[in-house]
């Protein structure tokens, strides 16, 4: 399937419903759950009864083949709040990791304990990251032993999204640390098992109706049938490892997926804070005159409408690469992340300046988009390692990505298709015909020639050479 910027009746609806319950059920006590630091349960409940907290919403965005439905659902809610956006998607987070992983079974089995139903909510979580290191998941030192119809994890997880208060734990932990990644593997620890222990919850700069915390498990038992994938898919796996033959961990292939879902979430918060800079300069005056009337600040605004566009687009492009079943070649999934959430960053500390020092004071909603919007340069892979991850592929000489895509449309356009020699050959011989014949007769190949007619008023072009 071609791109296409195109919304189908079920997105614009999505958008629609979305923007909706972000402006009418969010935006409205996202400024009380941020300063409580208090995780948003009626938010959550509210959410479930729109649809928005359940596995089959989730699988049908992921599944939408043109790859948009998931950006555009996360760009609107978050655009509500990323701290009650995140205690809403999280287990989203938890179920992608899981779906790479598991077999059928044990999805079914999984996916509704993530979510529960509406009066029963249930939270599911994410646990990868270790105090000793969150970029370096080859690394980790959470250990899972086998004893006889159990597996026993031992470890020290932190930052992490629903942890400790989840239903769900999805956690990595290493089997055969002689392997880096492809010695570990996925395994579910519910809620309450004897053995997994919250030590503390985190406070947070920004995203604070979100809870974070660390954990520990001490010889944590868990059923042998809690190894996503089974016994068999991780022997043969690890057995390829020791073998020499190449491949990747479940988490790493989550993260990568995941990376266009995570840059919507900060694109969500950049619009927030462009649209408010814009408004409050348009009504704010100094020296007699709006300040959006001074270059000093609509040029940089400029700029950052003209990036937070072009974050968005590669934001779709990656979501659509991805839909279609097209490898990342050029980390396309890392571009997206790494562009969006710099330049979330960017706008929400602008718009900070735009609006003076009433950005500075929590009067206005600026100061707390600048602190939600600087995790997205940390969690799901720092600036850092998506340019890590970016600059490995740098070595490979592939032309741009168009020139790989398969192309699409009727065979015959390749020789009779616009830009085509034939045509320029065909248009070239008429125009010389033209020179010489009687309008009447060239009215038909003129009307080949002539410039193209604008299509009728569906923009309205702005421009001014004044
Ligand atoms: C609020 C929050 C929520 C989170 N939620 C979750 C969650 O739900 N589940 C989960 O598992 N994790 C979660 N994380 C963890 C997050 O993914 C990690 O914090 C992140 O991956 C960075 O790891 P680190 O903090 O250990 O930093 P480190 O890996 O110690 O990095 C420290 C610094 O060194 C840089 N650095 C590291 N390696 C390189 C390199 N090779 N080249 C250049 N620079 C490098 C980093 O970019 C960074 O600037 C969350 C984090 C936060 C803050």
């Amino acid at each position: 399937m071609a791109f296409s910027m195109t919304l189908t009746p079920a997105q614009q609806d999505l958008v629609e419903r979305t923007h909706r319950f972000a402006e009418e059920v969010i935006r409205p006590v996202a400024e009380e759950y941020d300063r409580r630091e208090e995780f948003p349960w009626p938010v959550l409940e509210a959410a479930a009864e729109e649809g928005f907290y359940n596995p089959l919403f989730y699988r049908d965005l992921i599944g939408d083949p043109t790859g948009l439905s998931l950006p555009l659902f996360m760009e609107e809610l978050f655009w509500g709040c990323a701290g009650i956006g995140l205690a809403i998607v999280m287990p989203a987070l938890a179920l992608s990791a899981m779906a790479q992983a598991a077999t059928a079974e044990q999805l079914l089995k999984w996916a509704p304990e993530c979510f529960g139903e509406p009066g029963a909510l249930k939270l599911a979580a994410l646990c990868v990251s270790e105090p000793e290191g969150g970029s370096d998941v080859r690394n980790l030192r959470t250990r899972a032993r086998r004893e006889g119809d159990e597996w026993v994890i031992d470890g020290h997880k932190i930052w992490i999204g629903n942890g400790g208060i989840a239903d769900v734990h999805v956690v990595n932990a290493t089997v055969d640390p002689e392997l880096g990644h492809r010695g570990q593997a996925l395994f579910i620890v519910p809620g309450g098992t004897p053995g997994l222990h919250m030590v503390r919850k985190l406070e947070k700069l920004g995203c604070r109706a979100s809870h974070t915390a660390e954990l520990t498990f001490s010889s944590c038992r868990i059923p042998a049938e809690n190894l996503l994938g089974g016994d068999a898919k991780l022997e043969r796996r690890m057995q390829k490892a020791r073998d020499g033959v190449n491949g990747r961990s479940s988490t790493l292939g989550a993260f990568e997926q995941t990376r266009p879902m995570v840059a919507a979430q900060a694109l969500g918060i950049a619009r927030a804070a462009l649209e408010y800079a814009c408004e409050y300069a348009t009504k704010r005056e100094a020296f007699g005159e709006p300040i959006l009337d001074k270059q000093g600040i609509s040029f940089p605004l400029a700029d950052l409408a003209a990036d937070l566009d072009a974050a968005r687009l590669l934001t779709w492009r990656a979501s659509w690469l991805a839909a279609q079943g097209h490898e990342y070649h050029h980390a396309e999934g890392s571009m997206s992340k790494l562009k969006a959430s710099e330049t979330a960053v960017r706008i929400a500390e602008h718009a900070i300046q735009v609006c003076g020092g009433y950005g500075y004071v929590r009067d206005l909603p600026v100061e707390k988009w600048y602190r939600d919007a600087k995790l997205y340069t940390i969690f799901e892979g720092t600036s850092e390692i998506q340019r890590v991850v970016i600059g490995r592929t740098l070595a490979d000489p592939a032309p741009p990505l168009h020139h790989r895509v398969p192309p699409e449309g009727p065979a015959l356009s390749r020789t009779l298709g616009r830009g085509t020699k034939t045509r320029s050959i065909v248009a070239g011989k008429a125009m010389r015909v033209a020179a010489n014949a009687p309008p009447a007769l060239m009215k038909l190949p003129m009307k080949v020639i002539a410039p193209p007619s604008k299509p009728s008023a569906r923009g309205t072009d702005q421009t001014s050479r004044s």
